[in-house]
């Protein structure tokens, strides 16, 4: 496989992607982690600089960033997948804000890592702006600003920016207004997970690629090359956890699909704006996301790719044409200066995990030693992080401010056995586009959307 054909990013990484050593054989370690995308290898970090005289092997089944960390939008936001309100009602307001607080500060542990270890990941920290481009639109970026204020975030957090100050920052067509975050920074996602590998190696952690392990079970991880025993295992294989036997219920894989422009001008830069190389979207309902990458690409991508019966993942479902065209039409349609023909140089995508209700965990069962942490709903980039660190200090048994937040040991849901489950993810997609659909015919919000959104706990 030619692993830089996955994604524009892992075909510009400077590194030939040749694979490390398999598993030799039979091993011992105290922690061994399945997967090294951003989860298997924060965890592996924390735990090995934490305390160095760990041994820890992490296995892959491809090479380290071959998932979706590999492929993803470059989004190190404070996104996490379960609302403020929705964390606010199960757990109380004060835990709800400790886990945004929390993520905020992930986003500058990121930097700081990226920084001590040399990490050259095109790291810039320029928030993120959400446009508002319909009046429906624009009464949801007003109402996150006021249930962020109610629930304790404060205009240094999320602030509402009118016309001409979205336009400033992001100068898409037809804007109204936007919010804008900080607490956002832009990423070379396949630098950020090569460098992360190289770096847990400097750290003494064994890092094996292809060696794809066939089982999980306390106290080991099994792969046609030989068995790991360890009295910790960590599944870090987010959305191809259904290919682990006895996981295929516990996520599912939706796909997100990404399409990248040619190198665009500085007259182009100069009409759109982007100065601060901040992430953008819009608050539609199916979520299109856009970064300004380091050499003046337009990086943009969205979910609405088909949910596949039995939870399967394929390479082929990383192409969908339909998809793809869709993305360039809505590119095109943001930003109007690119011209009819939106010169778009890469297409791709990739499987993220979501879990039956909607929540991103992180835990250990000390009973059985086996870890986990997922389901992200497309948030992983910053949120692995946190799950790493969590991780770590659970596995050396240290209570922390992180080993307390909201997420920890949260137990989702099995999704519903097929047909079910396809039936399901699939009629949800369908409902928030035709929502986004209609709110663009007749100009106001969507009940159906809003009635989707409470089914989700949102
Ligand atoms: C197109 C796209 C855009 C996205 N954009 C963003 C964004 O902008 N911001 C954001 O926060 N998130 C985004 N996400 C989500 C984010 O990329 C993921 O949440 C994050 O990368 C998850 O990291 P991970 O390590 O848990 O999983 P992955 O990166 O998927 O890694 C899992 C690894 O496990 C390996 N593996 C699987 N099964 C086995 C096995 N049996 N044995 C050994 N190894 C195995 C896989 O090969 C893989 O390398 C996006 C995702 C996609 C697909």
């Amino acid at each position: 496989m030619r692993y830089q054909e996955l994604s524009h990013w892992l075909s510009t990484v400077d590194e030939p992607l040749d694979p490390r050593p398999s598993l030799p054989g039979d091993a011992d370690a105290d922690v061994v982690i399945v997967g090294a995308g951003y989860t298997g290898l924060w965890t592996a970090y924390h735990l090995a600089t934490a305390d160095p005289s760990l041994r820890i092997t992490v296995l892959e089944a491809e090479i380290a960033g071959y998932g979706a960390s590999g492929r993803n939008g470059g989004w190190c936001s404070a996104l996490f997948p379960t609302s403020l309100p929705a964390l606010a009602r199960r757990h109380g307001r004060d835990r709800a804000l400790a886990m945004q607080r929390a993520m905020q500060q992930t986003v500058r542990e990121v930097g700081r890592v990226v920084a001590a270890e040399g990490i050259d990941c095109d790291w810039h920290q320029g928030g993120t702006v959400v446009l508002a481009r319909s009046q429906a639109q624009l009464g949801r970026a007003r109402a996150e600003v006021a249930t962020a204020r109610a629930h304790g975030l404060d205009p240094d957090d999320l602030v509402l920016l009118d016309a001409t100050e979205a336009s400033a920052r992001c100068a898409a067509e037809g804007v109204l207004g936007a919010t804008y975050t900080p607490h956002c920074a832009v990423v070379h996602p396949a630098k950020l997970v090569r460098g992360l590998a190289r770096a847990v190696e400097r750290h003494g952690v064994r890092l094996h690629e292809r060696t794809p392990v066939t089982a999980i079970r306390a106290g080991a991880a099994v792969t046609p090359y030989g068995t790991v025993r360890a009295p910790v295992v960590v599944r870090a294989t987010e959305g191809y956890t259904p290919g682990l036997p006895g996981q295929r219920r516990a996520i599912a894989p939706v796909y997100s699909l990404m399409v990248a422009t040619e190198p665009l001008s500085a007259q182009t830069w100069d009409r759109i704006g982007l100065a601060e190389r901040e992430t953008f979207s819009d608050h539609r309902h199916v979520i299109i996301y856009g970064q300004r990458t380091a050499d003046g690409r337009l990086a943009f991508g969205g979910r609405g790719a088909p949910y596949h019966f039995g939870s399967r993942v394929s390479p082929a479902y990383d192409r969908e044409p339909a998809v793809f065209r869709t993305l360039r039409r809505v590119l095109g349609e943001l930003f109007p200066v690119l011209g009819p023909e939106v010169p778009v140089t890469h297409t791709w995508g990739g499987p993220l995990g979501v879990a039956r209700d909607w929540s991103a965990s992180v835990g250990l069962d000390r009973a059985t030693g086996l870890g986990w942490a997922g389901g992200y709903v497309g948030d992983g980039v910053g949120t692995s992080n946190l799950a790493g660190r969590t991780l770590a200090d659970l596995i050396r048994g240290v209570n922390s401010d992180l080993t307390t937040l909201p997420w920890v040991n949260h137990r989702s849901p099995k999704w519903e056995p097929e047909p079910l489950r396809w039936l399901a993810v699939n009629a949800g997609l369908r409902l928030m586009f035709s929502a986004d659909r209609a709110e663009h015919r007749k100009g106001r919000p969507s009940r159906r959307a809003a009635a989707f959104s409470r089914l989700l706990g949102h």
